[in-house]
């Protein structure tokens, strides 16, 4: 069994506030909340990036995120808005190597940054990329 501390989780073995599970997702508050109610969504059956996840997986995890959400917003905890966030490699900033959806609350007033640069692309340069993904998209070699 690889040594992961979701996995560790899900098998009982670590501590953990679930807020939500069923036979393939869990959600839990996570240890290190950027802010009141912030909450992680994990597949079950450890995948280390999206690369090694089911496409249906992806669709449950995001399932589950829309779930809290609902009871986020109609709870007491402050959530005017919600955002989803999910890190996939490293440079993206995963520090633990099993997928998860971050479930943020949000409001007008939070501390909370993801924003970064935006780039003044033209028309075509915008083409070009288009086609570069769509390209890679036809020779998908997603296993699962
Ligand atoms: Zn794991």
């Amino acid at each position: 069994m690889v040594d992961c501390e979701f996995c560790k989780i899900v098998a009982g073995d670590a501590p953990s506030s679930v807020v939500y599970q069923n036979d393939r997702t869990l959600a839990m508050m996570t240890l290190r909340p950027m802010i009141r109610g912030h909450i992680l969504v994990i597949p079950k059956k450890h995948a280390a990036s999206l690369s090694e996840m089911e496409y249906k997986t992806g669709g449950e995890l995001f399932e589950a995120g829309m779930k809290i959400a609902e009871a986020l917003r109609a709870s007491e905890i402050e959530s005017e808005g919600i955002n989803f966030w999910l890190a996939d490699g490293e440079a993206a900033g995963q520090e633990v190597f099993h997928v998860h959806l971050h479930v943020l609350p949000r409001s007008e007033t939070d501390e909370v940054r993801l924003e970064g640069p935006r780039l003044d692309l033209d028309r075509s340069e915008m083409d070009s990329d288009a086609e570069i993904i769509k390209e890679q998209l036809n020779e998908n070699k997603h296993e699962f």
